[in-house]
């Protein structure tokens, strides 16, 4: 950040009285600009014994396959935006069942919140940050061509619990860069 937000003068980056981080402050109005991690909200949605997954049509990762999600925009709740998210990338309705995963990006400072829910119906179709939208059983998931692997780590937590027979909700960290 260069310039403040509010006022337009240039911002420094100090440790605000009470506070122990550097932040960007105002030079003229003496905002101070907190920065804090992003969430982000998806759906791992269910027809029977298969999960929807999108490809994706923007980068980064152009062309993989994944889960719909993205960033939670203000104003709404994690699930509105985990729907909203699943009805722009797939066209797709939902209906939300519980938190499936929570995995920590702290070298990125996003945390990822993956729901589970059951499709609505079949009328999904591509949305325009997905080339296609599709179905798949556990035996067609196309593991070398998944787009993140926060949501890898979903998709496996999620076939080892249904094998289990019972779902739990799985708190994680990823700290891998390269994908
Ligand atoms: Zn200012």
């Amino acid at each position: 950040m260069k310039f403040c937000c509010e006022c337009g003068s240039p911002v420094n980056e100090s440790v605000p009285a009470g506070d122990n981080r550097l932040r960007f402050v105002c030079s003229d109005c003496n905002t101070i600009h907190y920065q804090n991690p992003k969430m982000v909200v998806g759906c791992l949605p269910e027809w029977g014994n298969k999960i929807l997954l999108c490809k994706r049509a923007i980068e980064p990762q152009y062309g993989k396959w994944t889960l719909p999600a993205g960033f939670m925009e203000n104003g709404e709740t994690t699930l509105q935006g985990a729907m909203r998210e699943t009805l722009e990338e797939a066209g797709a309705r939902v209906e939300i069942s519980h938190l499936f995963t929570l995995y920590n990006l702290p070298y990125i400072s996003q945390v990822y919140l993956m729901f589970r829910a059951r499709l609505l119906d079949l009328d999904f179709a591509a949305g325009e940050e997905s080339l296609e939208v599709a179905l798949f059983s556990e035996e067609e998931i196309p593991w070398d061509e998944i787009a993140f692997l926060t949501i890898e780590k979903t998709l496996r937590q999620y076939f080892e619990d249904r094998r289990k027979g019972e779902f739990g909700f799985h708190i994680g960290d990823v700290e891998r860069r390269n994908r």
